[in-house]
């Protein structure tokens, strides 16, 4: 089945007479007729469902649509998306142990990693996405366990070179994370160019409408654990938490991430997603190869717009010729990169604050990458704190905005831009 055919019909299959949308299976608990029978799910000897902080069956079903979008063996929700990038991360890599992330990441992403996690034990060094291989092969110590990027950066727009960043990762043993976000698999599917784990945060596109914070994560199944036992000895060696459990022997490959992910994270830490936002998270999944065509095209008419307009000093859209990532977007990206332009105006922030407070279809929102256009003015929003000083040292232009384009009719957007422009 093609993608189109899987956005629809993927995951779920129901049987004869039994509901044709996936139920919402709104249970904390499930039942067992002996406590043997339930004693085989705690052995991981059988699946199954007992509790609902490790695995529910709506979420599941969502689950295993996603893992078939992107071409992966198995796929687990969450909550959020900072709790997707967590699991995934922290599924293999336990204290003292060190992660090497594109410096071009999305913020939360940047907090977790160089801060939180790092209050768990565990480093991080910070690499530009275009630097060179050699470059990225001196970050890499011998307790690294994983390296993460996004193929489209939020909100920096940078495009990932996936199969760069693969082939220097599996060289020394070391698994490579996409955060698949903004592309989402109707773009782009990274196991396709070697990525071995990949990401979302569920609550942008895929959700699609604005309604249901999570996040997912997927495995391709395809990294052989067994060959570094040192380096991942949590999928290799014995769980006693599990009676001794060696998650690869028993679950193979394709299984083995995604069963301690939710044997052991889960568990412990309880990420998951409710049933309620899964459900939600699938209506939007149905039309997801629909959206994601309309969310290019307005964002590249908009762009080429904009581009040519006299009060724009700087426009930035992965698929825009000209642009700095537009030949790896035509790479990886060839039918659209995602619906989000970051633009620069003349006339520094009171020109920008003109322009936000002028909009009238594209609503202001910290939100990105969702059915209505909206734009956001870090100088007056996120970063208010700072002064223009600050925000110029930091890399922000005082009179940077960012507009994700939604899927309403591309003239009406680009009018509403043009009047926001003349009041400045
Ligand atoms: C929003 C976002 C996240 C975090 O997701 P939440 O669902 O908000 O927790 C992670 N990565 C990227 C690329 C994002 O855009």
């Amino acid at each position: 089945m093609n993608t189109d055919t899987l956005c629809v019909q993927g995951g779920y299959v129901p049987g004869n007479g039994e509901p044709r949308q996936i139920p919402i299976i709104q249970s904390t608990t499930f039942k067992y007729s002996s406590s043997a029978d339930m004693a085989l799910l705690f052995k991981l000897e059988k699946a199954g469902y007992f509790y609902s902080r490790l695995q529910n069956p709506t979420c599941d079903n969502v689950a295993a649509k996603i893992a078939q979008l992107e071409g992966g063996s198995a796929a687990m929700l969450t909550g959020s998306g900072q709790a997707a990038n967590f699991a995934a991360i922290f599924n293999i890599c336990p204290a003292g142990g060190h992660v090497i992330c594109s410096s071009e990441i999305y913020g939360g992403t940047y907090n977790l990693i160089l801060h939180t996690m790092h209050l768990m034990g565990i480093e991080s060094s910070f690499i530009r996405p275009d630097c060179t291989d050699a470059e990225l092969e001196a970050a890499i110590r011998p307790n690294t366990k994983c390296i993460i990027g996004e193929t489209v950066c939020n909100p920096s727009l940078a495009v990932l070179d996936i199969s760069r960043w693969a082939a220097v990762a599996h060289k020394h043993g070391i698994p490579l994370i996409v955060d698949n976000t903004f592309a989402t698999p109707v773009l782009c599917r990274p196991f396709e160019h070697g990525a071995d784990i990949v990401t979302h945060s569920t609550t942008k596109y895929m959700d699609g409408h604005g309604s249901a914070v999570g996040g997912v994560v997927v495995d391709s199944g395809k990294f052989d654990w067994t060959k570094y036992p040192e380096r991942f000895p949590m999928l290799n060696q014995p769980d006693e938490t599990y009676h001794g459990v060696d998650y690869v022997q028993r679950f193979g490959l394709g299984g083995a991430y995604i069963t301690r992910m939710v044997a052991v994270i889960m568990r412990d830490l309880g990420l998951v997603q409710s049933p309620m936002s899964a459900f939600l998270l699938n209506l939007g999944l149905e039309s997801l190869h629909v959206r994601m065509p309309r969310h290019c095209s307005n964002a590249l008419a908009a762009a080429a717009w904009l581009q040519k307009h006299p009060k724009v000093a700087a426009v930035r859209h992965p698929s825009l010729p000209g642009d700095k990532y537009h030949a790896l977007a035509q790479k990886y990206l060839p039918n659209g990169s995602c619906g989000v332009v970051s633009i620069d105006l003349k006339g520094g922030r009171a020109a920008a604050e003109k322009f936000i407070d002028s909009l009238k279809v594209c609503i202001v929102a910290t939100h990105v990458a969702d059915a209505h256009t909206c734009a956001l003015h870090p100088a007056s929003s996120t970063h208010s704190q700072m002064t223009d000083d600050e925000l110029t040292a930091a890399g922000i232009n005082p009179a940077f905005i960012r507009l994700s384009f939604g899927i309403e009719g591309e003239q009406d957007i680009i009018n509403d831009l043009a009047q926001a422009l003349d009041k400045i």
